[in-house]
């Protein structure tokens, strides 16, 4: 029998996380295989990679200029279109008041996947494998991952990006608590008559968030949150009257729409995995926490994943896989995951109950938020990375004493 080929590290999924952590680990100086089919070219999302993301990737060498038919999202405002007794003021954050220009640039899934093949293509670290792994060997000592007629590669740490169904966090043995929610989301881009000024608008209603993300000119894309039902009733409608449906949810705030291209429906779950790390996999992205899209969250957690693995394997650079590797992940993720996929299910679980007193502390909590400035400016920069609000409270309060 011939040996395996090995590697320090490799990724399992060649999906959005998988391919940055392949990039981020290789180029940390580590020998990395990715293995995976390539991601799809037919993926109408759009994604909003926040302001520290984008900074990250472009350590990377992925810089603004490689997101062609991207967009800055310089104001995010949040609308309760709901008919409940008790309604929500409407929040307008904008990101010049915590002196950004813009909190993020919102990049078509398609452009952003093809920009990362492509790092990867020619980055010489790298093995790029094209295949699915079909079988998993996990010892105390390293993983043996095989994935096309008995060829196989044995690594001493592997980072699984192998999305919500993950196998090789099954074969890890890490358990996921897994609900899925009685939503699914509508996806698709459209034209529009009035500009949209580079502002999001997040629509609050009874079946979830429908959220309107600007793109280049006089163009946006949609995620419509609802039943699973309306979603497909949704997806079937010509395209007048789709638009005439966008239209009237909008309040025709950015007057007449016309739908671009083609329209998918993402079914909605909630899944979190724990620990996020053992028995020589690190999990990351999707492998390791799903929730609905709100507030622009489940990417660049998965990519503040990439950073901490990239951190506890440089501190355990003779063996990345070993124990105290995986712990450090482990500990270095619990925060952060448990925080915002905590807050982003409760405010999705608080929108689609009819229990009153959740309905009463989601207002209270956006109301807040729009009288107190110092909340505002923490609300905004713990939403684009966690920490980053406690600092800023902690920097004025220094600097308020000092006076
Ligand atoms: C409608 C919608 C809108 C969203 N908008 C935003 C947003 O604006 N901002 C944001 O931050 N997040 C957003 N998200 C979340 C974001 O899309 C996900 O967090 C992200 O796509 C997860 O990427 P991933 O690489 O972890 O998983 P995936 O993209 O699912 O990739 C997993 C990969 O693993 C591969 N794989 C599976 N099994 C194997 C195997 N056995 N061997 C090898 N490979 C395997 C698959 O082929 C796939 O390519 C949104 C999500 C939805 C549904």
């Amino acid at each position: 029998m011939s040996h395996p080929a090995s590697t320090q590290i490799l990724v399992a999924g060649a999906g959005p996380v998988g391919m940055i952590a392949a990039l981020a680990l290789a180029h940390a100086g580590f020998d990395t295989a990715l293995v995976g089919p390539p991601a799809s070219k037919d993926d109408r999302r759009t994604t909003a990679i926040m302001a520290p993301s984008l900074a990250f990737l472009s350590k990377l060498g992925l810089h603004d200029d490689g997101f062609a038919g991207a967009a800055p999202l310089r104001t995010m405002r949040i609308i309760d279109a709901t008919s409940r007794l008790v309604r929500s003021p409407t929040v307008t954050f904008h990101a010049a008041e915590i002196g950004e220009t813009r909190f993020g640039l919102n990049t078509p899934n398609v452009v952003l996947n093809a920009a990362l093949e492509q790092a990867v293509s020619e980055h010489t670290n790298i093995l790029r494998v094209e295949n699915s792994v079909t079988h998993w060997k996990l010892s105390e000592s390293f993983a043996h991952a095989t994935f096309d007629e008995g060829k196989s590669i044995r690594s001493q740490l592997v980072v699984a990006a192998d999305g919500r169904n993950s196998p090789a966090r099954e074969a890890a043995g890490i358990k996921a608590r897994r609900s899925e929610l009685p939503q699914a989301a509508l996806v698709l881009s459209f034209a529009h008559e009035r500009p949209h000024g580079g502002c999001s608008t997040e629509f609050h209603t009874e079946d979830g968030p429908f959220t309107q993300v600007p793109l280049p000119g006089d163009r946006s894309s949609l995620v419509w949150v609802t039943r699973p039902d309306n979603a497909r009733e949704l997806l079937a409608l010509g395209g007048e009257e789709l638009a005439l449906r966008i239209e009237e949810r909008m309040q025709s705030m950015l007057g007449k729409i016309a739908i671009e291209g083609g329209r998918q429906v993402y079914p909605l779950a909630e899944i979190s995995a724990s620990p996020v790390a053992r028995a020589r996999v690190a999990l990351a992205g999707e492998a390791a926490h799903v929730f609905p899209p709100i507030g622009a969250q489940g990417l660049n957690l998965g990519i503040r994943d990439v950073e901490d693995i990239v951190a506890a394997a440089h501190a355990h650079r003779d063996d990345p896989g070993a124990s105290a590797a995986l712990e450090a992940y482990a500990r270095s993720r619990l925060g952060d995951v448990t925080a915002r996929s905590g807050l982003v299910n409760l405010l999705n679980r608080s929108l689609i109950s009819s229990f009153l007193p959740a309905q009463i502390a989601r207002s209270a909590g956006l109301a807040a938020m729009r009288e107190i400035g110092p909340l505002r400016n923490f609300a905004m920069r713990e939403g684009l990375r966690p920490g980053s609000g406690f600092s800023a409270l902690f920097r004025s309060s220094r600097e308020q004493v000092g006076r």
